[in-house]
């Protein structure tokens, strides 16, 4: 029996297209007479890749999501890594204006029928889960309104949340409007900040985008993290996800940032390109310097704040 003083273990950031199992993206490849990209290979072995090799990596598991099965499959795929490594959740980032209108790889009835049947299933199996609409940072706010204009209507109920990923190049104050009407749809607004972007930009998304939730945040300063704490802001952090592409961001500043009172929660981010699971994340967590305390208060949080959670 579950511990009822132990709150729920949750993944609170993960991407349908980056969460493939390897053994199914390599069997499917093979099926269509493609190689995997040698920057695949290279993150499956552990590698560090330059961010356009990880984009390359991550373009080419989300072309294999052209069918309902397979976007079905990539969602079990994520229930099943969280499962196994003792999770009761997640909050799921999925992309379908890029499959469905940019890539035109999928219907977006296909797309979200795949969805549900996979979160049907994972609830079969016990597990919270809700997803979170990515739009693309640096297509800008006229692709974020296109991306509402084909997900508001018709938005199926398990969608909680509105977010902005890719490189962090447009100005978030220039996101604001499209952050306004997600909001008015009842959508939770979440941003990628200060990974391959600057620090800066985490400030910029709370002030000027009004976002309620940061993922990464790392780059951020001391003044943020101050900031973040606060205003009580959400920080989704991805230790495997940050060593490949941000390793220069070193020590990594969980730590402070946990010390400065920012409410930070464990993701695994791209576990199909980047090997790693709960399990592993925490394991990183502790490696930073963090005692129980500590990542019992990751684990806090990660339940208090997961949108897979709220009512
Ligand atoms: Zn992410």
């Amino acid at each position: 029996m579950n511990d009822p003083s132990v709150p729920p273990l949750i993944d609170r950031h993960t991407h349908l297209e980056g969460s493939l199992d390897s053994a199914w993206v390599r069997q499917d490849a093979a099926r269509r007479g493609l190689d995997v990209p040698a920057s695949l290979e290279l993150l499956w072995s552990g590698a560090a890749v330059p961010f356009d090799g990880f984009i390359e990596a991550f373009l080419f598991g989300a072309a294999l999501l052209d069918s309902r099965e397979a976007v079905r499959e990539a969602t079990l795929a994520v229930a099943r890594r969280t499962r196994a490594a003792g999770g009761a959740g997640f909050d799921l980032w999925a992309s379908p204006h890029f499959l469905v209108v940019h890539r035109g790889q999928i219907s977006l009835d296909d797309f979200w029928l795949g969805m549900e049947e996979g979160l049907f299933i994972a609830g079969a199996l016990g597990l919270r889960a809700c997803v979170v609409v990515d739009a693309v940072n640096h297509f800008g706010p006229r692709h974020g309104q296109a991306v509402l204009d084909l997900v508001l209507p018709g938005l199926p109920a398990f969608v909680k949340g509105f977010s902005t990923g890719g490189l962090e190049d447009c100005p978030f104050r220039d996101w604001a409007p499209v952050f306004d009407r997600a909001r008015a749809a009842g959508l939770r607004i979440a941003a990628h900040a200060g990974e391959n972007g600057p620090g800066s930009n985490v400030r910029e998304a709370l002030l000027e985008g009004g976002v309620a939730r940061i993922i990464h945040g790392i780059r951020a300063s001391e003044a943020t993290f101050e900031l973040l704490a606060e205003h009580r802001i959400p920080v989704d952090i991805c230790p495997s996800s940050n060593r490949a592409l941000a390793a220069e961001v070193d020590p990594h500043p969980l730590p402070r940032m946990l010390g400065a009172g920012v409410r930070c929660a464990l993701g695994t981010d791209d576990p199909g390109l980047i090997p790693c699971d709960l399990g592993t994340e925490i394991a990183a967590a502790r490696r930073m310097g963090l005692d129980d305390t500590a990542l019992a208060t990751l684990r806090r949080h990660g339940a208090e704040d997961a949108w897979c959670l709220a009512p």
